[in-house]
């Protein structure tokens, strides 16, 4: 048992920062160290289960149940009830230096530790803008009443997000006119087989949607594409016009991590790349020697966009937890610790529901595209609740 006042900081509370968080809440309960203290900051006061996102522009009860609250999430695993050690604080982060955080609530946190897993950001339908959880229940069905009043629908990209929500609306909605346009040769990323991009079309045309492939669209910069109805007209680089009311843009994600500028500039060295990403080494952790204590898993991080997934975020932050953990220990172990190389080599998997019955699967040797085994992996492994029910279980039980 040690009696160490640690400080760990987590900023960015999603996919990989509850891992991280819950997995170190654990280790101080139950690993000897109770003064392991845990501070969760989010610009957001939810938890938004992203992958769902599809479902729940045709579906406002599931739409609902996307929304978590972050304030209680340590709270199971707090030693004691009664003096908890951990907090969540509702705020953004505007700057870092080498000992603190600074947030836009003024407020100037010290840490031992830092982890930094602000993600990347995505057009609406994709994510919600809102800051409180009411509002983002608010948007959420906002989002779902949009899509179930435009008649003709354009969505743009089709990488996995843009075909899934292509599926879901010409599932839901065989009166609508659902159109896919896609930049690319093919469906789906590049890195998995042609059988799944043919397997996507086929089974798009099955639910009613009209897919274009190489066709890039001339996005005018002046329109927000925020998930309003609009009549539109957008042009190919075939000369093909587009008509729709409503426009859905799935064409890539944002960084921003301007919160690294001041520290970027105290040292005189980048922290970022050209895109925004923060710089890490093997261990995930911000690629500067000064900075061992600072680690950085999930979507802004540096690595390639293979690691982009809900998956990958997960598996590094396991990966940063227990490298923190060791860190952690080290002082008591007398012995520096051992960190463990992040290997970035598990799992490569693409597993696309295309409405609530049909899907394709690329993974553990299997290649299943426009087969019937295809839809019953979709449907049965994500197509039912898009993993939702495995998010539940990071969660205290909602109240009825
Ligand atoms: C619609 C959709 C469907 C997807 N489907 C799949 C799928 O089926 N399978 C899959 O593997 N992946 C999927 N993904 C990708 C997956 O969601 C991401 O890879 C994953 O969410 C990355 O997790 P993360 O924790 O790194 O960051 P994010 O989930 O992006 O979370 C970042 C967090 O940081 C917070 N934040 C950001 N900036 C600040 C700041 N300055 N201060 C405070 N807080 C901040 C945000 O509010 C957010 O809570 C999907 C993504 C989308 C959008």
């Amino acid at each position: 048992m040690s009696a160490r006042e640690i400080h760990v900081i987590v900023v960015g509370v999603s996919v990989a920062g509850i891992k991280v968080a819950k997995t170190l809440a654990t280790f101080g309960k139950t690993g000897g160290y109770p003064n392991l203290r845990i501070t969760l900051v989010d610009r957001n006061a939810y938890h938004y289960h992203a992958l769902g996102a599809p479902r729940s522009i045709v579906d406002k009860e599931f739409g609902k149940k996307l929304i978590f609250p972050l304030s209680t999430l340590l709270t199971p695993h707090e030693a004691d009830p009664y003096s908890p050690k951990h907090r969540f604080i509702h705020a953004e982060l505007t700057s870092v230096s080498a000992t603190n955080v600074i947030l836009s609530d003024g407020q100037s946190l010290p840490f031992d530790y830092l982890v930094l897993s602000t993600g990347a950001r995505n057009r609406l339908p994709a994510n919600l803008r809102s800051s409180t959880l009411a509002d983002a229940q608010e948007e959420a069905a906002r989002m779902h009443d949009t899509v179930a009043r435009a008649e003709s629908i354009l969505v743009v990209g089709g990488g996995a997000v843009g075909v899934e929500m292509a599926g879901e609306i010409g599932h839901a909605y065989p009166d609508k006119s659902v159109t896919l346009v896609h930049s690319g040769p093919r469906l789906l990323p590049l890195n998995f087989k042609p059988a799944i991009s043919e397997g996507a079309v086929a089974k798009l045309k099955k639910v009613g949607v009209t897919v274009y492939l190489n066709e890039k669209i001339s996005i005018p910069a002046d329109t927000p594409f925020d998930c309003t109805i609009r009549p539109l007209t957008l042009t190919g680089v075939s000369g093909r016009e587009y008509t729709s009311d409503l426009q859905i843009l799935v064409t890539g994600t944002q960084l921003h991590t301007e919160y690294m500028e001041s520290l970027e500039s105290a040292l005189g060295t980048p922290l970022r790349d050209a895109r925004g990403a923060l710089l890490v080494n093997k261990y995930l952790q911000l690629d500067s020697p000064q900075f061992t204590n600072i680690f950085v898993p999930g979507d802004v991080n540096n690595l390639p966009a293979g690691a982009k997934f809900a998956l990958k975020a997960a598996e590094q932050a396991a990966s940063v937890a227990q490298n923190l953990i060791a860190l952690i220990k080290a002082p008591e172990a007398g012995k520096p610790a051992v960190l463990k190389p992040w290997d970035g080599s598990l799992m490569n998997l693409i597993l696309v529901p295309i409405g609530r019955n049909m899907g394709v699967f690329q993974g553990m040797g299997l290649t299943l595209g426009n087969s019937w085994w295809g839809d019953v992996m979709a449907r049965n492994m994500k197509g039912k609740d898009y993993f939702l029910s495995q998010k539940e279980k990071d969660f205290p039980p909602r109240k009825p």
